[in-house]
């Protein structure tokens, strides 16, 4: 262990065209050996790299000059024997299409990759007829052809998990049968690498998560690793993963396999046609839709297009006007020379080397990601089939790390290096979804390395989307939909985010995780003023938001440093980076009794909450009514003044959002807490994180239905302060010029009124469970208002406190968040929020039909709360065991401090595929596995903190 080892191009005989010689070695240290410096460690090397002149064009300051202007190299040779690579040449194009084009079609698919060839298939497998896929070049030409192929079924996601789950049946199963085909899957296993205890600790949340989805995994010592890897050192290892039914996909063979499959079912492929322009319409409600597609060999009339072009999706993008907020960088693997006992070993992700090896035959592609990757900025649209050459100085960083874990490499020649584009996103998920700027326009781009191994899910849930308006599973955290309109053509952020997207693609996902790149996009009138009082901050959508109070001075979130890459200096003293490298730990970080501060003052005191963030929405018009009753499970239409809590569903009665509505009487003038309107008019608050979600919900319903109404956007205009806890109203009654008693303003309602002179809309709700109310201030009001509360609150016990408190306190009383306990794939009836919906009402309303489906038939899960007495922290992922059984998994765990418990929320079903009645949820013994380990749990049909409700109506 611990050889002394860099590689630098110096060491392979370079063929023509920049491929390594065959039978080149890895040898050892010359970067080192020319400066004299021993190689003792991965860091080290890197430090060397870094101190070493670099050699290529690429040489010097900056992103500008370290990234790929020089285009595509010759092709290469790639191990795979299955290409769909064309001997005769690079580009077949100028032949003209390989069969003529259809005038019309249901759903064009441009790109002839992983994705559109997936898209395709599940199109025609759901019954869309004559569906078209338009390549611009051959099939797989772009990114995919080179892809490495690995498929690991385990993700921290249970999303994931299923979209996982569902490619490796298509690949290893589906189509064989359908096609008679093999697809070249090879199930040879994974094996994670774990160095540390936090990663060990990952792998277990992994394994546990794996339970609920039948998915085989073992925790394995170092031993056993050896016993089951010969050649792998494990002097270093914590442990490791093993997920025998993990494999390797083959690019060729699935695509090939993909595209006969959907023919069959009467799709048709289109080779050499690259697609020029896409036509759109304006219908009669000003509303942009896809009329067609053009080529340079005619045009395709169709109302939908699926952009499945990689890193070509941002042009493709740009045809109609659509943003897509992804990079293209190099990413590299380098394919050995015969290894003797490396035959069917399982794949290799030793993430804290950040490095993959894959087994190839009886070689082994060595890849990985490096915190400097060279981004692709002037992406060539004559790349088919092409590869870049390699840089040795950014991909030596990986070479220490692979040698570590498997020595023999060390004396192992390199047969070919494979570095192609792939695309990257600011979050590091997929773009998919009808985009907002078009109707009919789908994306299916942005894959972040796992476009082969997401392929087949992503593929699905595309073609469910097309054909039924909506995908099947819960796609917020990839539907291009979740970013706000704001941030998809601001180019700083997406390269600094797709950067720390690529840079982290191998790191622990902490639950308490924060970017450090792209922040402080987008900040409202209190910030600087929390900020002094030691705000912690945690991003959202671009938003900063407050997470906690931390005693200690202060944290600003300084510039992105690209961890140093690009000639950037890290930044040494960064208080916001120590307090996040804090949150790396699946314990209780050492922060949890500051959040236990804020949370019992709340509970004992009260608290205040700046949630300016929120997305506050104006639903106004003539129809705005009818269009309210048709959005809005509950019934909103009471009398102005009231104010209610209710869930928008989508028509499978899935959950898309819950939020508060205001009616609102007809204000005096316009301003912007009373827009002027004609007819009804609602006022709109949701979760910030997910405003851009709401708003695309609502206008693609309005635009569906045809409502004679407006949705405006006030979010920046106005800030929201809300104070809780007991003590809330002898604070505000202080602050603000009206009567706060429970006769004058009850629970559920809302007023104008004067808050230290200025104007604000007040209205009586809580979020914690206790007496309080929110504060809707016009921007230029924030900050007076503020102080004022603060200084009235003070004798009180008043204290600042974040989301970090909202998350347990919210737990606690058992009220729901959106996208964790509440998704789309959730209806309010599992999710215990059959309150929300105006069912004994005869008043239709968007998803109505499904809940009374669901009513009659019985539900065949329910949303659970549990308890568990020991102090173990739980994230979410856990699986519920009942009555020996997994029954399911916890969707959204955290410490409860009035009641010093964890509490976890999770669906569960019962095996014997009945519905859940509350009986069984009584009846059962539970049990939640965090990490591997069973802690004994108590059910709960209500929250167990205050029951009944009294402290939300000021009953202490
Ligand atoms: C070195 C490397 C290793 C990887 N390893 C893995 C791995 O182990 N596992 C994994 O899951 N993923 C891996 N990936 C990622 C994965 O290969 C990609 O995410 C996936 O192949 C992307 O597929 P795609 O269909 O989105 O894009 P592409 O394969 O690039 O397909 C897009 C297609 O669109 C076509 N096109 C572009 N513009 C037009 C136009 N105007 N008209 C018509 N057609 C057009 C292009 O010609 C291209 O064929 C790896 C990537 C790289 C670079």
């Amino acid at each position: 262990m611990g050889t002394a080892v860099i590689l630098t191009r110096e060491h392979f005989s370079v063929a023509e065209g920049g491929s390594l010689a065959p039978g080149t070695l890895l040898e050892t240290a010359p970067c080192g050996a020319e400066s004299g410096v021993p190689m003792a460690s991965l860091s080290r090397a890197l430090r060397v790299a870094a101190t070493c002149p670099r050699r290529s064009r690429t040489r010097g300051l900056g992103l500008r000059a370290l990234t790929g202007q020089a285009g595509p190299a010759a092709e290469k040779s790639v191990p795979y024997r299955r290409t769909l690579k064309d001997p005769q040449g690079p580009s077949t194009v100028a032949r003209g299409p390989s069969q003529p084009l259809p005038s019309t079609a249901h759903v064009v698919v441009i790109g002839g990759g992983s994705l559109g060839c997936q898209t395709l298939y599940h199109l025609a497998k759901l019954g869309v007829s004559g569906a078209v896929l338009l390549e611009r070049e051959r099939l797989t030409s772009g990114t995919t052809w080179h892809t490495a192929g690995l498929l690991w079924q385990l993700r921290p996601s249970d999303v994931e998990v299923e979209l996982l789950a569902h490619t490796r049946r298509v690949v290893s199963h589906d189509l064989e049968e359908e096609t008679g085909l093999h697809t070249g899957w090879i199930q040879n296993g994974g094996l994670f690498i774990a160095s540390n205890r936090q990663r060990l600790d990952e792998y277990k949340r992994l394994m546990s998560l794996g339970k609920a989805y039948g998915v085989e995994s073992h925790v394995l010592s170092p031993a056993e690793t050896k016993a089951l890897y010969p050649l792998m050192n494990v002097d270093d290892l914590y442990g490791t993963l093993y997920v025998p039914h993990d494999g390797t996909m083959d690019p060729a063979g699935t695509c090939t396999a993909l595209t006969r499959a959907a023919a069959a079912r009467g799709a048709q492929v289109i080779e050499n046609c690259p697609v020029t322009g896409i036509r759109v319409r304006t219908d009669d409600f000003g509303v942009r839709r896809v009329a067609a597609v053009e080529t340079e060999h005619g045009s395709i009339q169709t109302p939908c297009v699926v952009n499945c072009a990689g890193v070509w999706a941002s042009a493709v993008g740009q045809m109609a006007g659509v943003k897509v907020p992804l990079v293209a960088m190099h990413h590299a693997y380098v394919v050995t020379e015969r290894i003797e006992g490396i035959q069917n070993m399982p794949n290799v992700r030793d993430h804290d080397a950040s490095v993959y090896l894959r087994l190839q035959g009886d070689a082994l592609s060595v890849g990985g990601y490096e915190t400097n990757p060279i981004f692709w900025e002037e992406v060539s649209d004559k790349f088919a089939f092409g590869l870049f050459d390699l840089d040795w100085d950014v991909f030596t960083q990986h070479i220490e790390g692979a040698i570590n874990r498997v020595p023999v490499l060390e004396k192992t020649g390199v047969k070919s290096t494979v570095c192609g584009p792939e695309s990257f996103t600011p979050d590091h998920k997929p773009l998919m979804g009808e985009a907002p700027e078009l109707r009919g326009f789908f994306l299916g781009c942005g894959f972040n390395s796992a476009g082969m191994m997401l392929g087949g899910g992503c593929g699905q849930e595309l073609a469910h989307w097309i054909v039924h308006g909506r995908p099947e599973k819960d796609m917020y955290s990839y539907d291009i939909r979740r970013f706000h309109h704001l941030l998809t053509d601001h180019r700083r952020w997406i390269r600094e985010r797709s950067h720390e997207s690529y840079a982290k693609n191998y790191s622990v996902v902490f639950p308490h995780d924060e970017p450090l790149a792209g922040r402080n996009m987008r900040t409202d009138p209190l910030h600087e003023e929390l900020l002094a009082q030691g705000c912690v901050f945690q991003e959202r959508q671009g938003w900063e938001r407050p997470g906690w109070f931390t005693p200690k001075g202060t944290a600003p979130v300084l510039r992105y440093d690209y961890y140093g890459a690009y000639g950037n200096r890290m930044h040494e003293d960064h208080a916001y980076g120590r307090l996040l490298g804090d949150e790396y730990t699946f314990d209780f970080p050492p922060h949890h009794d500051v959040i236990k501060k804020e949370c019992l003052a709340c509970r004992g005191a009260a608290a205040v909450f700046n949630m300016s963030y929120f997305g506050k929405f104006y639903l106004v018009g003539l129809d705005a009514r009818k269009a309210a009753d048709w959005l809005f499970s509950a019934d909103v239409s009471r009398p102005p003044g009231s104010t209610v809590y209710t869930c928008m569903l989508n028509h499978r009665g899935g959950t898309e959002s819950d939020l508060t509505v205001s009616r609102l009487a007809p204000g005096p003038q316009a301003s912007a807490l009373t827009p002027a309107f004609e007819g009804d008019g609602y006022y709109l608050a949701v979760g910030g994180a997910v405003a851009q979600h709401n708003w695309s919900h609502i206008s693609t319903v309005l635009q569906d239905q045809k409502f004679r109404c407006q949705l405006i956007d006030s979010s920046e205009d106005l800030g929201l302060i809300s104070i809780q806890g007991p003590a809330s109203r002898a604070i505000l009654q202080e602050v603000l010029d009206a009567d706060l008693s429970n006769e004058a303003f009850p629970f559920s309602t809302h007023r104008l009124v004067r808050a230290a002179g200025h104007l604000v809309r007040a209205m009586r709700l809580s979020f914690v469970g206790e007496l309080g109310w929110e504060l809707h201030v016009p921007k230029p009001a924030c900050v007076p208002v503020y102080r004022a509360v603060m200084a009235a609150g003070t004798k009180h016990g008043l204290v600042n406190a974040g989301y970090r408190a909202i998350d347990s306190l919210s737990i606690e009383k058992g009220y729901r968040h959106w996208h964790a306990d509440l998704r789309p794939d959730d209806s309010p009836l599992e999710a215990g929020l059959a309150f929300t919906c105006k069912l004994k009402s005869a008043v239709p309303f968007l998803g109505r039909e499904a809940l009374e489906k669901q009513r009659a038939e019985g539900l065949r899960r329910r949303l659970v709360c549990f308890t568990v007495d020991e102090k173990v922290p739980m994230f979410g992922l856990e699986a519920i065991w009942r009555n020996g059984q997994v029954v399911g998994h916890v969707r959204r765990a955290d410490f409860g401090f009035a009641v010093d418990k964890t509490l976890a929320y999770g669906y569960i079903r019962d095996p014997s595929g009945q519905s859940v009645s509350l009986d069984f949820v009584k009846s059962g013994d539970y049990a939640l596995e965090r990490m591997g380990v069973a802690h004994p749990a108590r059910a709960h049909l209500k929250s167990p903190f205050d029951p009944d409700n009294k402290r939300v109506k000021g009953i202490y």
